[in-house]
């Protein structure tokens, strides 16, 4: 007998997709899979002032503010802007999503690896954002600031809308050529650099820059409206006019806020209310104030929600759908969310920068999904699982995730080598363990903190830089409000104290070694010298249960 080959898909995805710019599509164009926009709904709401934006506005702001970039500076489609929100660029350059808790030299990197020319931010990020700009060499009136009034030093994009739109236009919108939407550059999204890898001692410090095309984008809005609408939303969940909330803040979970809150949600008609800057009792008032239909969230949020005393005094009645992604969500969370929207439809949703983003999403033609399981594979996508003997794996079986469909991303920026490992003949290497059962995909390892994902390979290479660690492996260990904590084992140690602050004193807060240190003889590897990071995650989580 031949061997079977063990390929999951999900259906075919039987729409055209638009050779066009990301904006063009979803400003502008019509489409099968595209509900009737209504003229009377605003695209964006501002939290706290209630301002306003409807799509002519938005065309106008995104014009005036593209020309005012070709003006003043020269740049143009090729340029890249490094930026914390991503709303005022959606006409403009390149962006690389930028966080803006990360130290100056996590920017430096950001900066350099993406080439960027530009930079637009809120006002609190300036000290650090000068002190990265001035290392890589970007002048600082490129400092653009995202709310401030301008200074002497610094424009601010308010200022640059009115400035484009009072000159004659030098900026023309491009009409792409012939299948060019496949390679012409949407984003530069920043991912951890494990992607294919994890698991492999990886030592390549920082995140790698993810080369994401316009078509990427259009098909991954396009694979998810195919997986829930018209038949395949009985229950009517997504419908033109819901109210969705920007929670996300387009920086943070990088592609799954720009994709599915801020594409997604625009393409079907939502409004999408836009919260600057997250607290969770004005997430609540937000929720309240605007009677917000749909929620996308990531397990910090679900946290807060089902335990937070304060929530008996909302009424939640009008949210019906809740989709929680980014990292797992755990049975019990999800019992308790299911009680605090009683009539929400809630679920997961998986995806990566790679794979710009979704791969699976919940059922639409459920209420309440499998507990534990990331979603069903969408439209277009179709999977193969690889056990550790280099087998395929079965239903049930469990192995790395490798992908592929229309939205997978390009390659990494500048990295050839981990781009060789990732991006492999259209098929992405996720890393992720996963088992898929019954065309729903389970999520078995991973390591994120607060939503943010954290490499191992990244904090192994940086302990490995101090000159009294000789070896070491970080994973996971269960932490109820953060979702997993980063545990290092440590091999040779003479203080535990300066180990940690090695790690506190260059790296974000999120990625500190809050889940402890171990010291150990040595760290268990195969004999082709991989890290059988396995034994020490499953010894870290018992370690964690005896507590
Ligand atoms: P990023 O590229 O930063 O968006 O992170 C992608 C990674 O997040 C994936 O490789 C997974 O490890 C993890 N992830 C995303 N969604 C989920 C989910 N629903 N359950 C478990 N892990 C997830």
């Amino acid at each position: 007998l031949l061997p079977r080959i063990m390929e999951f898909a999900g259906p075919a995805l039987n729409v055209d997709i638009p050779n066009l710019t990301v904006p063009q599509f979803i400003l502008d164009s019509p489409h099968e899979l595209r509900p009737p926009r209504k003229e009377d709904v605003p695209l964006f709401i501002e939290d706290g002032t209630g301002r306003t934006l409807c799509h002519a506005e938005v065309h106008h702001r995104t014009q005036g503010l593209a020309n005012a970039l070709s003006l003043r500076w020269s740049l143009s489609e090729d340029d890249v802007a490094l930026t914390t929100f991503i709303i005022p660029s959606l006409f403009g350059p390149s962006i690389g999503p930028a966080n803006p808790s990360y130290t100056v030299d996590e920017l430096i990197h950001q900066l350099q690896t993406a080439n960027a020319n530009a930079i637009i931010v809120y006002s609190t990020f300036l000290p650090t954002i000068i002190e990265a700009a001035r290392a890589v060499g970007i002048p600082k009136d490129r400092i653009i600031l995202i709310d401030g009034p301008s200074n002497s030093t610094h424009v601010s994009v308010e200022n640059l809308i009115e400035y484009g739109n009072s000159k004659p236009m030098n900026f023309i919108e491009r009409k792409l050529n012939p299948g060019e939407s496949k390679t012409k550059l949407a984003f530069l999204s920043f991912s951890s650099g494990t992607t294919g890898k994890k698991g492999q001692g990886d030592t390549d410090s920082f995140h790698h820059a993810v080369e994401i095309p316009h078509r990427s984008i259009i098909s991954n809005v396009l694979q998810s409206a195919a997986h829930i609408s018209g038949e395949r939303d009985p229950l009517k969940r997504m419908m033109p006019g819901d109210v969705s909330l920007g929670v996300l803040p387009f920086f943070r979970i990088d592609i799954y806020g720009l994709i599915v809150t801020l594409h997604y949600a625009l393409f079907s008609g939502f409004s999408v209310v836009v919260i600057p800057k997250f607290s969770f009792r004005g997430f609540l008032q937000s929720i309240d104030r605007y009677r917000i239909t749909h929620l996308f969230v990531v397990p910090p949020q679900v946290v807060l929600l089902c335990k937070y005393p304060a929530i008996r005094d909302h009424d939640f009645s009008h949210v019906k759908f809740l989709m929680c992604g980014a990292a797992p969500l755990s049975g019990d969370l999800y019992v308790q969310l299911a009680k605090v929207f009683p009539n929400a439809m809630i679920g997961q949703g998986y995806g990566l920068t790679e794979t710009a983003t979704s791969v699976v999403a919940m059922d639409p033609t459920k209420l309440h999904g499998t507990i534990g399981a990331a979603g069903q594979l969408l439209p277009g996508i179709v999977a193969h699982v690889l056990k550790e003997d280099g087998s395929l794996a079965r239903e049930g079986e469990q192995g790395e995730l490798i992908v592929t469909g229309p939205s997978m991303a390009l390659r990494y920026r500048n990295n050839e080598e981990a781009t060789k490992s990732t991006f492999v003949n259209g098929w992405v290497r996720t890393g992720d363990e996963v088992i898929i059962r019954n065309n729903e995909l389970f999520v078995v390892d991973r390591l994120k903190v607060r939503g943010f994902q954290v490499a191992p390979a990244e904090l192994e290479g940086h302990l490995l830089l101090h000159p009294s660690v000789t070896d070491c492996c970080v994973v996971p260990v269960p932490n109820d409000y953060s979702g997993e904590l980063p545990l290092a084992y440590v091999v040779l140690e003479p203080e535990l104290r300066k180990r940690i602050g090695h790690v506190s004193d260059s790296k974000v807060q999120y990625k500190w070694l809050a889940g402890g240190v171990e010291f150990i003889d040595a760290i268990p590897k195969n004999p082709s010298g991989k890290i059988l990071r396995r034994l020490l995650r499953e010894q870290a989580r018992k370690r964690k249960s005896a507590e």
